[in-house]
């Protein structure tokens, strides 16, 4: 799609719009100011397949980065990364953002944020956090009845419905076509 987010928009996005998996990277983000390579990846791609440019990219990451290093060290390490993601270093591949099914499946470890809070956190943590959310608990009971049974995705499809009062008819696949489905109802 062809439109365009910058930073200054994604605190409210990221409430509205996000799905579950990009909306906890983006709070860890905001009071850790920091996220493992796996985070960067997952986060970073889908931001700029949401529309995030380079330039505002860079930006972003530097303003949560410098908070716990100098902007030496985020040029030195993180920054590379960042344009490499965008095809800009390296071999100019330009990385697609992660579908579900990716991220369903990969490893998360101890510290790490990203993933699929479906299928990757505590069902006490998923379901505080949907409490949180103001998520009905009619609707946070059958989130969790789902995720016992790896219904992942039905279960991200229930907090779409739960946040929009509509459906994603063909499915939740991928976190950019959740977003994108979500900004078409809301924006
Ligand atoms: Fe993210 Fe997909 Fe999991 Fe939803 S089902 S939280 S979009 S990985």
């Amino acid at each position: 799609s062809g439109q365009q987010i910058t930073p200054e928009m994604l605190n409210h996005l990221s409430t509205t719009s996000f799905p579950l998996c990009m909306r906890h990277m983006h709070e860890y983000l905001n009071t850790q100011h920091h996220l493992k390579h796996g985070g960067r990846m997952q986060y970073g791609l889908f931001l700029k397949a949401a529309g995030l440019k380079l330039e505002d990219a860079l930006k972003f990451w530097r303003s949560h980065f410098t908070k716990n290093m100098d902007v030496d060290k985020f040029e030195k390490q993180y920054a590379y990364n960042i344009r490499h993601n965008y095809g800009k270093e390296g071999k100019r591949t330009d990385y697609t953002p992660y579908s579900c099914m990716k991220i369903i499946t990969t490893n998360v470890g101890a510290g790490d944020c990203h993933g699929c809070p479906f299928k990757h956190n505590d069902s006490n943590i998923l379901k505080q956090k949907l409490i949180n959310y103001q998520v009905s608990s009619d609707i946070v009971n059958e989130i969790l009845d789902l995720t016992n049974k790896h219904h992942y995705q039905i279960a991200c499809q229930r907090y779409f419905e739960a946040k929009h009062h509509s459906t994603i008819e063909s499915g939740v696949n991928h976190p950019n076509q959740y977003f994108e489905e979500s900004v078409a109802i809301l924006h």
